[in-house]
């Protein structure tokens, strides 16, 4: 345990997003993954894969639920890729402002990535999610 996970699970935002104790803009849902709209997108459709297991660093993973994220990081950035044509989507896996492991993808429209975003309206990324909702493969 280090410096950025004192309070663990309870405190967590994410934990609290798959909790159902804040609103999200959903995109997918299983039994071990949520995939949400970014709140802060930096580019339109940024979105957040997250396993629902609490862990604070993406190797420090099981292997297996670690290629079990990237399989659906595959499904949904080909998702993201049909709704809403960006160049590339791209994948950044930091989790510096939320230590509990997300892989974050950002829908780059032009060949620059942009990481820093700012505050989305729910109604806006509702909206966005919806889309790229429309073009995952059936479960
Ligand atoms: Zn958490």
């Amino acid at each position: 345990m280090n410096a950025t996970d004192e309070n663990g699970e309870k405190d967590c935002v994410f934990c609290k997003v798959i909790r159902g104790e804040i609103p999200c803009a959903k995109i997918y849902e299983d039994k071990k993954f949520i995939v949400i709209a970014d709140v802060y997108p930096a580019s339109k459709g940024q979105t957040l894969v997250i396993p629902k297991k609490h862990e604070t660093y993406a190797f420090k993973m099981q292997k297996e639920e670690y290629e079990e994220m990237q399989s659906l990081v595959y499904d949904v950035a080909r998702a993201i890729d049909n709704a809403l044509k960006p160049l590339r989507t791209c994948e950044v896996i930091e989790g510096f402002a939320v230590p509990h492991v997300h892989a974050r993808l950002h829908p780059a429209y032009e060949q620059y990535l942009q990481l820093q975003g700012q505050k989305e309206t729910m109604d806006k990324l509702e909206e966005t999610a919806g889309r790229i909702k429309e073009n995952m493969p059936l479960a």
